[in-house]
Parts: C-alpha cells; sequence; structure tokens
C-alpha cells in the first residue's frame, strides 16, 4: 500500500511533472475560507442499498488534501476552498458540523436517514479530521441510519470504520477511484494509488462491516471521447465485480479553476464530456450486480458536461431518473439532432495532436 507522504508519492512514479505543474498553478489561489463553516451543505436524496433516502450532504472544510499540497489531480481545484494554515481543530469541525444541523433543522421536518461527509480530502486522514471529531460526529449522527464518508483508499482501517458501525450506522466509504485503469489514474488524474489499493480497502471495509461506493471520473483531460466513454465502461463493471463495492458513481469531469484541465480548457485543449456519453455509460453497464449512478455538476455549460445546449436539461433530467430507478429505458424518452455530431465525435475523435501540415 502506498505510503501517504509527498515524497513517497513522486518517488519513482514519474508524477514531478505533473505536480510541479499542479503546484504551480494551485499556488494562484487567493480564496480564504472561514475554519467555522461548512465549505457546503445541501438535502436532496441518494440511492442506497438500503433503498432511497433523504439526504443531508456535508462538504467539511477541513486542512485540506495532503496529496494537493504535493500537486495533486489535474482536475481537482477542492484545495482551492481550504483554510489557511492547513489542519482545522476539533471545535471549527464540530462548530462546521452544528451549522450544518441548524441548516437542516431550518428546511425540513423530519432529519434524514442517510449523512453523506465530504472533505477537501480524506475524512479518515487523522490529519484532516481527527480521533476524537471522527468519535464525536459518529455519536452526533447515531440516531440516523446510515453515513457515507470520503476517504483516499490508504486511510481505509478498521478501527476508524468501526467508530461508525459501532453506533449501529450502517457505513459507506466513498473512495475517489476515478477509473479502475491505472495508467490512466497515474498519467491523466495524477493519482497515485493502483487498482489493487482500492481492493484491499474495499476488503478491509467489508472486514469491518462497511460497504465502498466508487466515484469514477468520466473523461479526465489527454483522453478522446471515446477512450473516456470506454475506461468508464469497463471501470463500472470492473469495480461493480469487487466485493464490498455496491455503488458505482460516475460522474462527469467539469472545469474548476486553479487546475490543469483549466489551463488545457482555456487552450482550446479540453471539453468536457458530453452528456450522450454519460447516457451511453449507464446504459452499456445497466446488468452489472452494482447501483450506478451519475450526478454531472453544471450540466448544459460549457465547463460541465453539455450537449448542444437544446437537449441538456432533458437528458440531465433522465439520468437523475436513471439514478433513482436504474432502468436503462428512461434514455429511450431523449433524443436530438446532436445525438448525430456526438456519435462522429465518438468515431473520429483522438487523444493526439494532429499535424497542421504534411
Ligand atoms: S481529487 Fe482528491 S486526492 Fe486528488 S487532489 Fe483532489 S482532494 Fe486530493
Ligand atoms: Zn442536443
Amino acid at each position: 500500500m502506498s505510503k501517504p507522504s509527498p515524497e513517497v508519492y513522486e518517488e519513482d512514479r514519474g508524477m514531478d511533472a505533473h505536480n510541479s505543474v499542479m503546484r504551480e498553478i494551485r499556488g494562484l489561489k487567493e480564496k480564504h475560507y472561514d475554519p467555522h463553516e461548512p465549505t457546503r451543505v445541501w438535502l436532496d436524496e441518494d440511492n442506497t442499498p438500503g433503498g432511497v433516502y433523504d439526504s443531508l450532504t456535508i462538504i467539511l472544510n477541513t486542512g485540506g488534501c495532503r496529496w494537493a499540497r504535493a500537486g495533486g489531480c489535474t482536475m481537482c481545484g477542492y484545495v482551492a476552498e481550504s483554510v489557511e494554515g492547513g489542519s482545522v481543530a476539533h471545535d471549527a469541525l464540530m462548530d462546521q458540523i452544528q451549522v450544518c444541523l441548524d441548516h437542516e433543522a431550518d428546511n425540513v421536518d423530519e432529519p434524514a436517514e442517510l449523512i453523506k461527509i465530504y472533505t477537501s480530502g480524506s475524512f479518515l486522514d487523522e490529519r484532516e479530521v481527527g480521533a476524537e471529531t471522527r468519535q464525536a460526529i459518529a455519536e452526533t449522527f447515531s440516531d440516523r441510519e446510515r453515513i457515507v464518508v470520503e476517504s483516499l483508499p490508504d486511510f481505509v482501517d478498521h478501527e476508524k470504520v468501526t467508530d461508525f458501525t459501532d453506533h449501529g450506522l450502517a457505513v459507506d466509504i466513498a473512495v475517489g477511484l476515478e477509473t479502475a485503469t491505472d495508467r490512466v489514474r497515474h498519467d491523466c488524474v495524477n493519482k497515485y494509488f493502483d487498482f489493487a489499493d482500492f481492493e484491499d480497502a474495499c476488503a478491509t471495509a467489508q472486514d469491518a462491516g462497511a460497504g465502498i461506493k466508487a466515484y469514477l471520473l468520466m473523461k479526465p483531460p489527454f483522453l478522446s471521447e471515446q477512450e473516456a466513454r470506454d475506461d468508464m465502461v469497463d471501470s463500472v463493471r470492473r469495480c461493480a465485480a469487487v466485493d464490498g463495492c455496491h455503488t458505482v458513481s460516475m460522474n462527469p469531469c467539469n472545469v474548476q479553476q486553479y487546475t490543469m484541465v483549466n489551463e488545457l480548457f482555456r487552450a482550446g485543449g479540453y471539453r468536457p464530456p458530453w452528456l450522450w456519453s454519460v447516457a451511453d455509460v449507464l446504459e452499456r453497464t445497466a446488468d452489472v450486480d452494482a447501483i450506478v449512478v451519475s450526478d454531472p455538476v453544471g450540466h448544459g455549460s460549457d465547463r460541465g458536461p453539455h450537449n448542444c445546449g437544446e437537449c441538456d436539461d432533458r437528458v440531465q433530467k433522465a439520468i437523475k431518473d436513471f439514478d433513482l430507478r436504474q432502468d436503462p429505458s428512461v434514455f429511450e424518452q431523449v433524443s436530438c439532432d446532436c445525438e448525430r455530431t456526438w456519435e462522429l465525435v465518438i468515431e473520429e475523435e483522438t487523444s493526439y495532436a494532429m499535424p497542421l501540415a504534411r
């Protein structure tokens, strides 16, 4: 298993170039955030192995991802939302949780059955969220049904998971795997771990009574539309085949500030995926033995997954319907002339640069 320090991440991995570019881009950030306020909080619903639940989703503002400080992933702007100084104290994190509970109480009558906690990195990394805070959060939500916490595979271990299962909570660990293909994860996403590490985390989680929710990234930079689509079809299948991985959340890349993807986008070298590609992957993998969902962020905009501008809302709605019902026939009900353009893109786009003259 990889050890989480910047030096080891980079050592012999050929990742120095990506990291040095990402460090420079992230160095441009100027935003500062209050450590007593969560990054975001909202109420929605989500499909889980226990059924569709009302959910309270929390993005805790922690010290930010360690990997991001080494340079980090090519598409990730999360560190731009982190607090200065690199860590947030227990009391401040619990203040953030209280803000989220107040938001819930102000907006709904019944507390949500499902709590989802994401951070600007890994909730199970004790440098972001210490044991005291983790245990206090488990206690705070012990009256709910289910909790999802986000973590890189390195930090998944038995005791951290049982802090939650001991309270009778059903637990899912959300892992940002991005793709099942090691080469794409290393070279296009600049993420350091291997699929084998993900498999180990699944086994550890399962042993501690938890499940895994794999997060996949559709269309990192440097892939053509077809390569991106095929990589997702293969990745959904490989994740669904791993014991303990009961849900796959396949999310299209969007262009965030202070990222390499943003630099490529501004230079005309990147387009977020088509929503047709998202629908295509969901349709092609509807037979797998796992819940497969997608939550396209910023759909219909240049910086988010988009089609022609006319059909984006309809295709997005079909994707959201699919998330809740897992029925691929929802996609038969949407069509648009731009599907032909998308088909041509799938056939003809290449990921290498075309020469301008022969
Ligand atoms: S995607 Fe995750 S691992 Fe990568 S830099 Fe962002 S927070 Fe860190
Ligand atoms: Zn269209």
